[in-house]
């Protein structure tokens, strides 16, 4: 059973962790703006450990053994430390590697080196799928052995490891109190209600502008939902990782953003009507199943435009794009599809009964404009009365040079943003979310 520990940075945090019934203290000293002469606080009901990463000097040692016989289980010493083996059988040997996650034989090597001083305990930095399998691999090792030990990945793309630190077969699993000790680190609260949560998530390449966490976990706060959703970035040579991964850390659901729309098909075992059709997945449950929910957020943001019969331009030709022909063709509109790579605009255009456009070709005669990738790749084509939406959010450049030239109706993928995350929590958990919370949660990332 992995035990919650809450790290302690300051005195006053120990009634609060005791209050909300911490398993276990990790007491940094270090991080106490002063060290009181008296440690008796090191000896608590649950496990103790004390860390003090501080200068290697006598004081350093003696402060570990007025710990140790002030009632504290454990203290904590880096391996490179002169003072490992000083105190048989009460340390914990960590290792912190800031940097990278090694692959699993290396970090298996790490933790025999390790088990040699005291219960191993090793933190990685991670960054993305290769290294959670890596994490997750050599997990399966180190639980073979029976022994104790502690695994955790850290950054934000690690909060993965620490939900699920008990599937992992950690023994400890570090949350903080009031200040946090660690990037990706729970709260003690949070950790304690994320026990058999849910996980859900995003993969995608970069993830460091999506609100989708915010406004999915916004979601499950509002619901009587025990669960989580979090970042799983994925290079191209690292998603075909995505269903051992998602099998791994038991997650429930995913969505898939830029540039993973089409490519993650293959990984997939079936699809929903709209998800074959599209050509696109932006939803994949835990059987593997992929759907598409951007048209419904495409509807829910322009339907108010009427697009049948409407001349419409789409820019871009990728997986949303693709998401917003099949919107256009099933509203009866006259669709004009544009890309920087023209082919992919034609062969998009002959999919859907739409025309392709060059974008040196274009003028303003448009009575809706769907901007559908990351940048701005035209100006000179808006008219006042034209609706114009680009699916990036908050705000972009397209939106500004709409504004500029006098358009009247300008709107941001907010709205597409919350209408297909709630499409895709509502295949996930069977639950509708609440809207409200939901745009609140996305106001307030945008600030
Ligand atoms: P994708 O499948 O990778 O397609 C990207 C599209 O953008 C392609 O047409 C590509 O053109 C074009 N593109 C990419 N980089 C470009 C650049 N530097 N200059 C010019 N064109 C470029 O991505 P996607 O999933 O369709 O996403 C497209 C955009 O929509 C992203 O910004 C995404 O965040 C946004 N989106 C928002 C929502 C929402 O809910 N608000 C939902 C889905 C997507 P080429 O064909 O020439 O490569």
């Amino acid at each position: 059973m992995t035990k919650l520990c809450a790290v302690i940075t300051d005195e006053s945090d120990i009634a609060k962790a005791v209050i909300l019934g911490a398993e276990a203290f990790e007491f940094r000293l270090d991080m106490f703006s002063k060290i009181p002469d008296d440690i008796s606080f090191v000896k608590q009901k649950g496990m103790t450990i004390v860390t003090c990463r501080s200068k290697e000097d006598v004081s350093r040692k003696e402060l570990f053994e007025k710990a140790l016989n002030s009632g504290a289980d454990f203290v904590d010493i880096e391996s490179d430390s002169k003072l490992r083996d000083s105190f048989p059988s009460r340390t914990i040997c960590s290792y912190h590697d800031f940097e990278k996650t090694p692959n699993s034989s290396e970090i298996i090597s790490i933790f025999d080196d390790l088990s040699k001083s005291g219960v191993p305990k090793a933190a990685f930095m991670v960054r993305g799928l290769a290294d959670l399998k890596n994490i997750s691999d050599a997990s399966e090792v180190l639980k073979k052995s029976g022994r104790r030990y502690i695994l955790l990945g850290m950054g934000e793309v690690g909060e993965v490891t620490r939900i699920r630190a008990e599937k992992l077969g950690s023994f400890v699993s570090y949350c903080s109190v009031s200040k946090t000790s660690a990037e990706g680190q729970l709260t003690l609260t949070q950790a304690q209600s994320l026990k058999n949560a849910i996980i859900t998530g995003i993969t995608g390449y970069p993830l460091s502008k999506t609100f989708s966490p915010a406004i999915h976990n916004a979601a499950f706060c509002a619901s009587d939902i025990n669960g989580r959703y979090v970042k799983l970035p994925a290079s191209k040579d690292e998603l075909c990782l995505l269903p051992e991964i998602m099998k791994a850390y038991d997650i429930s659901g995913i969505n898939v953003t830029i540039p993973h729309k089409q490519a993650v098909m293959p990984l997939l075992t079936s699809f929903d009507s709209s998800a074959e059709k599209i050509g696109a997945v932006n939803t994949v449950d835990k059987n593997l199943r992929g759907y598409n929910t951007d048209h419904l957020g495409i509807a829910a943001a322009l339907d108010f435009a009427e697009p049948e019969n409407k001349k419409v331009l789409l820019i871009g030709a990728g997986g949303a794009a693709r998401a917003a022909a099949y919107y256009f063709e099933k509203s009866n509109a006259e669709l004009f599809i544009t890309n920087r790579t023209y082919e992919k605009a034609a062969a998009l255009a002959k999919e859907f009964g739409a025309n392709a456009v060059r974008i040196e070709d274009l003028q303003p005669e448009y009575s809706i404009i769907l901007n559908a990738s990351p940048v701005c790749l035209a100006k000179n084509i808006f008219t006042e009365n034209c609706v114009v939406m680009d699916m990036v959010y908050p705000d972009s450049d397209f939106l500004k040079s709409a504004r500029d030239a006098g358009v009247k109706t300008v709107l941001s993928g907010k709205t597409m943003l919350i209408a297909q995350a709630a499409e895709s929590f509502k295949i996930w958990t069977k639950t509708v979310p609440d809207k409200n919370e939901m745009e609140k949660a996305f106001d307030g990332a945008e600030k």
